[in-house]
């Protein structure tokens, strides 16, 4: 179990870097973020043996119950907080990881500024756009991004692109080419989309990081 993720590791740079050729891009150009919800530290640890440094994970309680002992011997981990946050998490977010994914509000926009403030760090932020506007999932719908993103560079976010998590059910290219355009429109770099399912196609359309889980550390319980 151990050593296929880190066999799965290698398969799956091999895939991102032909993608990235296809498209004629650079594979460096993609950061793989290997998504460890769920699973333990033992599991977590071959990959980190096998130089991998970008993770992801979805809660900041877990992520704080696991992270700290594994980034004592690898400082240079960078821990990258891709669920939907609440604001009252927003200081323990702002304290541990590098990169906030799912910044999807106003309110919590706000907290992450005062979070910046007080813990003097400043993570790297993603607005997470609800592309199909349903109502009960994370994100921003797309008529109110201009807005928010406006509030979060008032705000002095370091706000450097979109991420978005396309339905499950559909084809992920188009979505993941509105979200390429969005951020073209607006001047952002980086692209957070694609994960086990279709991340290859989320690199021929942009993406600059790429969210995989279960491709790496097989099927969660
Ligand atoms: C769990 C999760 C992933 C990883 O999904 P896999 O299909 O297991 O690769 C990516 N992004 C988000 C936001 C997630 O919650």
């Amino acid at each position: 179990m151990n050593e296929e993720a880190a066999e799965n590791l290698s398969e799956i740079k091999v895939r991102i870097a032909r993608a990235a050729a296809m498209a004629g891009r650079k594979p460096t150009d993609v950061t793989l973020i290997a998504v460890s919800k769920t699973h333990t530290v033992g599991e977590i640890a071959p990959l980190i043996a096998a130089g991998h440094r970008n993770f992801g994970e979805n809660r900041v309680q877990e992520a704080q119950a696991k992270w700290p002992a594994l980034m004592i011997d690898s400082p240079d981990i960078r821990l990258h907080l891709i669920g939907q946050l609440q604001s009252n998490k927003a200081e323990d977010a702002v304290a541990m990881a590098h990169a906030i994914h799912a910044v999807d509000r106003l309110s919590l926009v706000t907290a992450l500024a005062r979070a910046m403030d007080k813990t003097g760090r400043r993570p790297d932020c993603f607005i997470q756009v609800n592309l199909e506007d349903a109502p009960q999932k994370g994100g921003c719908a797309v008529a109110e991004l201009p807005t928010l993103l406006t509030e979060a560079r008032t705000a002095n976010l370091p706000v450097v692109g979109l991420m978005c998590v396309p339905p499950a059910d559909l084809e992920p290219a188009p979505w993941f080419a509105l979200l390429a355009k969005l951020a073209r429109d607006h001047g952002l770099p980086a692209l957070s989309m694609g994960m086990s399912g279709d991340f290859e196609s989320a690199i021929k359309i942009g993406a600059t990081h790429v969210r995989v889980g279960t491709a790496l550390f097989g099927e969660r319980a």
